[in-house]
Order: C-alpha cells, then structure tokens, then sequence
C-alpha cells in the first residue's frame, strides 16, 4: 500500500494549516506561520487527481 513506512511516518507528521496551507509539525496546536489553530494532519490517503 504506501511506498514505505518511513514515508508514511513523515506525512503522518506533518500537519496542515487549514488557512495558509503552511506545513505544521505533528501536535502543533496552531500554525506556526499565521497563528491559526485550525490544523489538520496531512494524510497519505489523497490520491491524485487526474
Ligand atoms: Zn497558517
């Protein structure tokens, strides 16, 4: 399924800033970059799109 664990450990440790988009460090509460506290953890499950 992933191409390697080390990979998937990596995404799995980057969050995403819902505002900005900027890559936040797992259990960051808000964006280092805007300050806004909506992050989401950036998952492998995206496929790309056609
Ligand atoms: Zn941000």
């Amino acid at each position: 399924m992933g191409r390697s664990p080390l990979a998937d450990a990596e995404l799995s440790k980057i969050w995403i800033c819902k505002k900005c988009k900027a890559r936040n460090r797992a259990g960051s509460t808000k964006c280092r970059r805007c300050g806004y506290p909506a992050l989401r953890p950036k998952r492998k499950d995206v496929k790309a799109k056609k």
